[in-house]
């Protein structure tokens, strides 16, 4: 039990510095057909994503 709630802080940790480091260039959207992830480079207004999961084609605006 104590192993695995380490284990959830672990990964947590991980998470946040994931986006400590990209935070601020990227942008983090779910594709909403799968909800796959994917981080997506800020400043470019509206921009349209293609997931890599299924293909789907969306518009998001960063
Ligand atoms: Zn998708």
């Amino acid at each position: 039990m104590r192993q695995r709630v380490k284990k959830f802080f672990l990964l947590r940790r991980e998470r946040i510095g994931i986006r400590l480091r990209y935070g601020r260039q990227r942008r983090f959207f779910r594709c909403p057909a799968c909800r796959f992830p994917q981080s997506v480079p800020i400043g470019r207004g509206q921009s349209k994503l293609v997931c890599p999961h299924c293909g789907e084609i969306f518009l998001r605006r960063t």
